[in-house]
């Protein structure tokens, strides 16, 4: 499938991310207010773009931590069945939890790994996904906070993959063969 000549098309530009994530930020501030135990919880390897721009506009006290959670494989389409890969290093029993997604689908990762953190008895839990693509849903959720939401399309770029490639683009593009 890789193999497929594909040209990527600019969707949302480097420069509409950045302004929307000053803007995010304002309102997670707000919500957080007062905490020194947050912990920012980016899910790889998606966010990883998306949790380094998020975590330097934020004027919080943070710790950053990571979980990664299969999706996808190298393919297009999700797989209902969520694992762990790899687990966060830290503890999260009393502290804020603040994670962070690349982009919520059918809603299947999100509301698996918010209900893993959830048992472990962490302070607030919320969630941020860059991208959301509601009609895409097949668990009822929505993230506390979301970037964009974007149409029933493929996207890469800004941390997001095709077959692992792709993710150094600065923008979020859409794939299309050719
Ligand atoms: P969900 O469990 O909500 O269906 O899937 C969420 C995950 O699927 C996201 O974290 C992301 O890794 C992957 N995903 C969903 N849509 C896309 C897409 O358009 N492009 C890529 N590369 N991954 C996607
Ligand atoms: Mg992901």
């Amino acid at each position: 499938m890789t193999d497929r000549r594909y040209v990527i098309d600019e969707m949302i530009s480097a420069k509409s991310i950045a302004a929307r994530i000053e803007d995010l930020c304002k309102e997670i501030q707000k919500e957080f207010k007062g905490t020194d135990k947050l912990v920012v919880v980016g899910l790889l390897r998606g966010s990883f773009v998306f949790i380094a721009d998020l975590v330097r506009e934020l004027d919080l006290p943070i710790e950053v931590d990571f979980l990664e959670a299969s999706s996808y494989g190298d393919g297009m389409e999700s797989s209902r069945e969520v694992r762990i890969l790899k687990d966060l290093r830290g503890a999260i029993e009393g502290r804020d939890v603040l994670v962070v997604e690349d982009i919520v689908d059918t809603g299947h990762t999100l509301h698996h790994v918010t209900a893993l953190l959830k048992s472990r008895e962490p302070g607030r839990l919320k969630s941020i996904a860059l991208l959301d693509k509601p009609s895409r849903r097949e668990v009822d959720l929505k993230a506390d906070w979301t970037g964009f939401e974007i149409p029933d399309e493929f996207v890469v770029g800004y941390g997001i993959d095709f077959a692992q490639r792709n993710r150094n683009l600065p923008f979020i593009g859409k794939v299309r063969f050719v």
